[in-house]
């Protein structure tokens, strides 16, 4: 299996085929260890993910002095900061998504939740999808306003900017980026078409039910590499 810098660079090339960043919108985070230092790869900032390799990717530690240049003299992400606090306040979170994906971005221009239109918005943990609200890109404040955002939930909306999502590795962060802005886009095409009809509280009750035990729960999951998530 490649390593994980390698898988970090490969998912994040993803993100442009499949439709979800272009040029150096976005960025992705992968949960590491390193030196037995706890922390995280991030892909540098401003960099095309056309011209990114695996000696860009930068690592952070999740607890220590930030504002230091990395050895390989790459900056992290200017949101390094939702990064690491998604890490730190939530131990299931392996991987950290954040995309300005054309659907996901034009709802959150219009600061709208995504409501339970479709039962698959319980694939994000809740019954519906928040955005969070505005706050200046790489800032704390931003952060701060993404973790209120996500509480309960797996991915979240930011506000006149794009969508945040983290799941178990790179590849099923990518998968679940996917899936958030397929439900955008459903959203949007079923509002053109007039006012969706919601699901009740109690449905959601029972779709979020059936997904605690949906799939194959007892192997591995769907979309990683084996033994990687
Ligand atoms: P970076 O190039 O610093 O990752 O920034 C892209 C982005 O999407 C900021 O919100
Ligand atoms: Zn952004």
């Amino acid at each position: 299996m490649p390593e994980l810098r390698q898988r970090l660079v490969d998912a994040a090339r993803r993100m442009a085929s499949e439709g979800l960043n272009k040029g150096t919108s976005g960025n992705l985070s992968v949960r590491a260890e390193e030196n037995g230092i706890s922390g995280y790869l991030i892909t540098p900032t401003g960099i095309s993910c056309d011209t990114l390799s695996s000696s860009d990717i930068v690592f952070m530690a999740l607890h220590g002095v930030f504002g230091e240049t990395p050895e390989n003299g790459r900056k992290p992400s200017s949101e390094w900061r939702f990064h690491r606090d998604i890490y730190a306040r939530r131990p299931e979170a392996r991987a950290v998504l954040h995309a300005h994906s054309p659907f996901a971005t034009a709802l959150a221009c219009l600061r709208r939740n995504i409501p339970p239109f479709h039962y698959m918005i319980a694939r994000f943990g809740g019954d519906s999808v928040l955005c969070a609200n505005y706050a200046t890109f790489g800032t704390q404040a931003l952060s701060d306003a993404a973790l209120d955002a996500l509480k309960d939930r797996t991915a979240c909306l930011l506000a006149n900017h794009g969508q945040l999502v983290f799941g178990q590795s790179p590849e099923h962060a990518l998968a679940l980026g996917v899936e958030l802005e397929t439900l955008c886009e459903q959203y949007w095409r079923a509002c053109q078409l007039g006012e969706p009809t919601l699901l009740s509280a109690e449905e959601m009750r029972v779709i979020l039910e059936k997904f605690s035990h949906y799939g194959q729960q007892s192997s591995q999951c769907s979309v990683c590499p084996p033994r990687s998530c």
